[in-house]
């Protein structure tokens, strides 16, 4: 489960930011998953918990928001929204498409004391 490997990341990343920041503790985190990424949702809640055992973020409660997948397609010279990478436009069905948004996972906001 690759999600496990994700929490463990981000974890790394509060410490980081609390040694820059100088927080002590993360009361919330608010992750930002791309339909594109890979990322199962459910399964990052459930890692997270495991992962945040006596760490700096213990009591932290993880929200996650989904951002849609959007690729540019050049032929309608537009972005278009996608469920899954290789979809095809679904305004002309060109498979010129380029993803543009959707595809990562990052920590769009934390509430630190
Ligand atoms: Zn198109």
């Amino acid at each position: 489960m690759h999600e496990m490997s994700l929490c463990e990341g981000i974890i790394q990343i509060l410490e980081d930011e609390s040694d820059k920041q100088g927080f002590q503790k993360v009361k919330q985190i608010w992750l930002e998953i791309g339909a594109l990424s890979h990322v199962e949702p459910q399964a990052m809640y459930f890692c997270f918990d495991a992962v945040k055992q006596n760490t700096l973020a213990a009591d932290a409660k993880l929200t996650i928001l989904d951002i849609p997948g959007t690729a540019w397609c050049m032929n309608c010279a537009k972005n278009v929204k996608i469920k899954q990478r290789y979809d095809e436009c679904p305004h002309c069905g060109s498979v010129q498409l380029q993803v543009t948004e959707g595809e990562e996972m990052k920590i769009k906001e934390l509430e630190v004391e």
